[in-house]
């Protein structure tokens, strides 16, 4: 159980609710999606009320298995023809005009390029650049980038749920020096003890706390997920937390974050999130989704029967079933 002294418990925690709420994304192992399924609103609706848990997507970030079937957009090769627009939700959407990071750039190493999955809209690509030339200059190391989206976006075939749109970006939890390898295919490796609620000994370093930084104060940035367990080191450790906001609880993200940029402002076909709710976040919720995180991997809450309602196919935007065949 963990306790932090300026963010006393005050109101009891339902973990029996906020348990059946979340468990469908434990299960599933996370990743970041949009979880619209009527259960999960259903379930919403009658617990606790919880701004992190209302407002985050669910996330299901697993990077494995990676043996799936292909699906009709991970075997695309090219990127679709016309202006950057990325089209529909960061879960259920599609890009057109998408730009390609290369392998390497100052202070950045792409990471498991057989995926298939580093293409993004301009701008977010500007962003991994600009991050990478932070990471450099500040600290002498390179960044490990994981996956951003397909070449047209769309659906995975395995892995994510969101990363469809060309705005989202998965930033590993350590970094390389100059003269270390990066050995770009090897696995991620986890900062978080789940059962203890901290970040492992040297965990967070200070490279990583600034690209956590660094992407939470860069303008287009919209929202950042991280485990709980990081987000709460975070706000024990920074004096000045406003910059926290845009660091989001959940589920996974304990060897990587992921960073999403907003829909530009320009672009019509682009489906927007709700906006994030005011405050550093660093309360009461926050301890909960930590201490409910052990409680899980301790075994301490028992898993249930998953839900037996079948969520409805997700139906993609018109523009992204004529993107797929053009
Ligand atoms: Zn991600």
């Amino acid at each position: 159980m963990i306790k932090h002294a300026a963010m006393k418990r005050t109101t009891k925690v339902t973990a029996k609710g906020k348990w059946r709420q979340l468990l469908p994304a434990m299960i599933l192992v996370v990743s970041i999606s949009a979880f619209d399924s009527a259960w999960v609103k259903a379930q919403s609706a009658q617990s606790v009320q919880s701004s992190n848990q209302t407002n985050a997507l669910a996330i299901s970030h697993t990077y494995q298995p990676e043996n799936k079937p292909d699906n009709a957009w991970s075997v695309l090769s090219s990127p679709a023809l016309g202006p950057s627009e990325p089209i529909g939700s960061y879960a259920n959407g599609c890009m057109q005009g998408a730009s390609v990071l290369p392998e390497t750039g100052t202070g950045y190493q792409s990471m498991r390029r057989h995926r298939n999955r580093y293409y993004g809209q301009p701008e977010l690509i500007r962003f991994v650049e600009q991050a990478g030339v932070f990471m450099d200059a500040k600290h002498e190391q390179r960044l490990l980038i994981g996956d951003l989206s397909q070449v047209r976006g769309g659906p995975m075939n395995y892995g994510h749920s969101s990363h469809q749109t060309g705005l989202d970006v998965d930033i590993w939890l350590q970094s390389v020096f100059p003269d270390e390898p990066a050995h770009p295919n090897r696995d991620m490796r986890s900062i978080v003890d789940k059962a203890a609620g901290t970040v492992i000994a040297g965990g967070l370093t200070p490279a990583m706390r600034d690209a956590l930084y660094f992407s939470a104060t860069y303008d287009r940035v919209e929202r950042i997920f991280v485990n709980p367990v990081i987000k709460l080191a975070l706000c024990q450790q920074e004096t000045d937390t406003r910059w926290l906001q845009k660091l989001r609880p959940w589920w996974g993200h304990d060897s990587h974050f992921h960073v999403r940029l907003a829909c530009p402002a320009h672009v019509a076909s682009c489906e927007s999130q709700a906006p994030i709710p005011a405050g550093d976040g660093c309360d009461d919720d926050l301890v909960n989704w930590v201490n409910e995180q052990s409680d899980i991997v301790t075994g301490k809450i028992k898993p249930s029967p998953k839900p037996t309602r079948k969520k409805a196919p997700k139906q993609l935007p018109t523009a992204c079933e004529t993107l797929l065949t053009n």
